[in-house]
């Protein structure tokens, strides 16, 4: 039987989402996604959720296209939104704008907040409404803070070093944040992030499939002895919705984990991170 899940990092993107229009071929295989509508992408998304027993997944973008999916399955998703200007192709979200949105319910969840893609570092005060938002709200929050990101000419690896992430827990403290891809390959800044501040969470997400599985393993396997109860489970989900799988199996088949372990990354951590 296959692990109860959920699915802390999935995007609800339109099929183009790149400036000039074109549809990214997967970043792995090179070739096109087998989901070639925006509706295909939803609708593959959920037969893989059902397949892999995920029973919710924390979906962000625009507004518009995380209501999409809550409309069409609202038992299945959490609601986020993309913060950053890049990765959207539009201003950054009025905080006045979003706090509508939060009291009505509409928004559950902060991020991904994606401003390394606009070259601006997780400190910068430009993402302090968006912060001091989150803990008015108690929202949990997901920021894109690592080496790696899809080839924006505006991302810049070097605002992904999780320790950047430190000015800002000290000025909010009661943030209950997660870094994505465990701020991968940033090793020794996340381990001294997330041990000193125990309420950081990460996940393992993209790199379960983007990256050299033994690469993978060895980053997971280092964060395993100290952190095994703050780390989730994710499939960063994009256009692609066999990632998903990809990303399951990447973490069924690691040698290193117990099996309580999977349960706590497949499930646990994720519920109690997220307060459900
Ligand atoms: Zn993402």
């Amino acid at each position: 039987m296959s692990y109860k899940k959920i699915d802390i990092h999935q995007h609800s993107n339109p099929v183009s989402y790149l400036p000039d229009g074109s549809i990214q071929p997967n970043y792995v295989t090179g070739k096109p996604s087998k989901s070639t509508t925006d509706e295909e992408i939803l609708l593959h998304t959920l037969e893989y959720m059902d397949k892999h027993n995920i029973e919710k997944s924390v979906i962000s973008w625009s507004l518009e296209h995380v209501y999409k999916w809550m409309d069409y399955a609202p038992d299945r998703f959490i609601p986020g939104v993309v913060i950053g200007e890049a990765v959207l192709q539009q201003p950054y979200y009025d905080p006045d704008k979003l706090r509508e949105e939060i009291k009505a319910g509409k928004i559950q969840f902060m991020g991904e907040i994606t401003s390394q893609y606009d070259g601006i570092p997780p400190n910068d005060p430009i993402l302090d409404p968006y912060y001091a938002i989150a803990v008015e709200y108690d929202l949990p929050v997901h920021i894109h803070c690592l080496g790696l990101g899809a080839p924006f000419p505006t991302f810049r690896s070097q605002y992904g070093n999780p320790l950047l992430l430190e000015d800002v827990l000290v000025k909010y403290p009661n943030l209950r944040i997660f870094v994505e891809n465990a701020g991968f390959p940033f090793l020794g800044e996340m381990m001294a992030l997330m041990l000193q501040y125990p309420q950081v969470y990460a996940d393992l997400s993209t790199i379960s499939w983007y990256i050299p599985r033994k690469t993978f393993y060895d980053y997971f396997e280092r964060l395993i002895d100290s952190v095994a109860k703050r780390l989730m489970f994710g499939s960063d989900q994009m256009i692609w919705p066999e990632t998903i799988e990809w990303a399951v199996e990447a973490f069924e088949e690691a040698p290193f984990l117990t099996e309580d372990q999977k349960k706590d990354i497949f499930y646990n951590n994720a519920k109690r991170f997220l307060k459900l």
